[in-house]
């Protein structure tokens, strides 16, 4: 692969973004340190300190002390911040995303689209702090009257994961902060350095200096426990594997810490013989390719049914060839890098095993030679469900499509899954994509569209996906606890 030309003053841009990074915002002098590279072409971009588990407890100790006072302002003082910080993340919305890309990879228009769906959870959350969230209820019998407030849980420990550096952590710090908690956060070792621009300003935007607490590690086991024995954590929201996920759950369990966990996927993606066929080749795209299939509720397993079959692995095949491959810096690139070798590694393994149980390659497969972290859009037809790409989270731009005969079949295969976090159905029959969608284990079906996300909608999943949700008024009430009076009346 031949990667197309950068612009030298936007190389140039995205330097200065990164050397702005204030890398030890805890300010204890830890002399250790973990190199962030950057996956376009394995350099060196920044070397954040490796805190320890003391500089953990010691950025507890200061998140919980600014939360109590932060918890006794109002919400209008709490609702104005949030909404300062948003203008600040789009005024700063070049600087973002140039960070983003450069640590994570994705492409630059993507990067900016990010920093928006990120800023987005901001606005929200600044509106959302504002609702009443109490409750009134005349004890039934008599006697009393029974009022339900919500009151901020307490400290909280936020862990992000890499494929969406700014909106994972944003979805989690706005709405501990909109309800009056101090947070310490633990961003992916892999993209750090994105979390410790949004906690610079956060604290322009007039958040006290040491309510959020950014904790940079390269190891982060021991870590949590750690934190999660100390009984002033009072909830752990995480975004990341169901493997670790259950490791947090476990620690959660023996301190009986509240809990969220948006965890993997495998989601999947029914195309129906009534569907639009544009409209299914557009939307499968975008749920394949969107932040290059890394992500947790990008298209799994696409299935399709038997009669629309051809055509539609005909027009997306052409789609995914039009994907350019390329640093995420460069004019007209469409898809990055993957994180990691790891993960190219795996994509080759993966793909491999398909056709030798029978799949046919119908695009890509392989990954390019030289620097960086690479691998085509690739399209396998006729998977069989015997091969792991039909049972594993791909987390790359490998699309697998299966077939399938009738309705019954599709929701039966959909469902063959331990997870439960996103799934898509297309067809023109309102009727069925109703009926369909009621029948998936999921917790968000995308209908004749390919994207689910939104600030309004509640994000979380189902089975092993997960638990709690985020965004929307749910996701605040994941950092509340529910309190009541009863108050005795004549
Ligand atoms: P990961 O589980 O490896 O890591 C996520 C975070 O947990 C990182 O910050 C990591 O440093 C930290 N971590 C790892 N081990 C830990 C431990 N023992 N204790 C405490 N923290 C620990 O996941 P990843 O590779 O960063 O992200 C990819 C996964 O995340 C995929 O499975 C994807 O589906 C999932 N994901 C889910 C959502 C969602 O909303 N459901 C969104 C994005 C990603």
């Amino acid at each position: 692969m031949t990667l197309r030309t950068i612009d030298p003053s936007l190389l140039e841009r995205s330097d200065a973004a990164l050397a702005s990074v204030v890398l030890d915002r805890l300010g204890l002098d830890t002399t250790d340190t973990f190199p962030v590279n950057d996956p376009a072409t394995e350099q060196l971009i920044a070397s954040p300190p490796n805190h320890s588990i003391a500089d953990a407890l010691t950025a507890l100790d200061r998140a919980d002390r600014a939360g109590k006072a932060w918890a006794r302002t109002t919400a209008r003082h709490r609702s104005d911040v949030l909404h300062r910080a948003y203008g600040l993340l789009i005024e700063q919305k070049d600087r973002l995303a140039l960070v983003i890309t450069r640590e994570m990879g994705k492409p630059l228009a993507e990067a900016y689209g990010e920093v928006q769906y990120a800023a987005d959870y901001v606005r929200w959350y600044a509106e959302e702090a504002l609702r009443p969230s109490g409750n009134y209820r005349e004890n039934p019998v008599g006697g009393s009257t029974i009022l339900t407030t919500r009151a901020p849980i307490g400290t909280t420990l936020l862990i992000t994961p890499w494929n969406f550096p700014m909106a994972m952590a944003t979805r989690k710090i706005a709405p501990a902060i909109a309800v009056g908690c101090g947070a310490v956060v633990k961003p992916a070792a892999l993209t750090p350095l994105t979390t410790l621009v949004v906690a610079e300003i956060f604290v322009e935007a007039g958040v006290p200096e040491e309510l959020i607490q950014v904790v940079t590690t390269k190891d982060a086991s021991g870590f949590s426990r750690a934190l999660m024995s100390d009984e002033r954590i009072r909830k752990v929201s995480f975004t990341g594997s169901t493997g670790v996920g259950s490791v947090l759950l476990a620690q959660a369990a023996e301190h009986v810490v509240k809990s969220s966990m948006e965890l993997g996927g495998n989601a999947p993606l029914l195309v129906f013989d009534d569907a639009d066929l544009e409209r299914a080749v557009e939307g499968a795209v975008i749920a394949k390719l969107r932040n290059g299939g890394q992500s947790c509720v990008a298209a799994n397993r696409i299935l399709v049914q038997s009669g629309i079959a051809d055509a539609f692995v005909e027009g997306f095949t052409e789609r995914m060839r039009a994907a350019v491959l390329g640093n995420g810096l460069a004019e007209g690139v469409t898809l990055g890098p993957v994180i990691d070798d790891r993960a190219v590694n795996c994509f080759t393994r993966l793909v491999e095993d398909a056709v030798a149980h029978g799949a046919e390659l119908r695009l890509g497969g392989s990954a390019a030679d030289g620097a960086g972290h690479f691998f085509e859009a690739t399209v396998l037809d006729r998977v069989p469900e015997s091969s792991e790409i039909a049972q594993t989270e791909i987390f790359g731009p490998i699309a697998s499509i299966a077939r399938f005969d009738d309705e019954a079949e599709a929701i039966e295969r959909a469902n063959s899954t331990p997870f439960g976090l996103a799934s898509y159905v297309f067809s023109e029959n309102v009727d069925r994509a109703f009926d369909v969608a009621d029948q998936l284990d999921a917790g968000m079906v995308g209908i004749n569209q390919g994207l689910v996300s939104n600030v309004a909608a509640p994000f979380g999943g189902t089975k092993a996906s997960g638990l709690g949700r985020e965004g929307s008024g749910e996701g605040l009430e994941e950092y509340q606890e529910i309190r009541f009076y009863n108050l005795a009346r004549r």
